[in-house]
């Protein structure tokens, strides 16, 4: 799968085929996308071989502990990766050039979900983390 940010600066490729995509209510995410939910696509494999990129280089910022990157130019949030569990990765599933593929299965860090926002599906709703 092929994606990039919004100004095109940055371009990426995966060789791998997704494992699913889930919608991230955590304050981390809200706070390093600026929006209410993140929608997070999950690869298989070790991000450094699978997720390439082309054009400009990615700004890494580690927070937490986890590795997320963005755009230099623009600030697209592109990819998050948390090295105690390095066997898979994330790209925001907004960011691929067909997002419209892979549609969420579920929804994680309920506990932290703002009051006015909620979406209309019946997906399960973790209060935290399930993978
Ligand atoms: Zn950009
Ligand atoms: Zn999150």
């Amino acid at each position: 799968m092929t994606g990039g940010c919004l100004c095109g600066a940055v371009r990426y490729r995966i060789t791998v085929e997704p494992t699913g995509t889930t919608l991230c209510h955590c304050e981390d995410c809200r706070k390093a996308s600026g929006a209410p939910v993140v929608a997070w696509t999950f690869f298989p494999g070790a991000i450094h071989t699978l997720l390439t990129f082309e054009g400009r280089e990615p700004r890494l910022l580690e927070f937490a502990g986890r590795q997320r990157t963005f755009c230099p130019c623009c600030g697209s949030p592109i990819s998050f990766y948390d090295p105690t569990l390095p066997d898979q990765f994330e790209v925001t599933t907004c960011t691929l050039d067909d997002a419209w593929r892979t549609s969420p299965v579920d929804h994680n860090w309920v506990c932290d979900r703002l009051p006015w926002f909620d979406t209309i599906d019946d997906l399960p709703r973790h209060e935290r983390e399930t993978r």
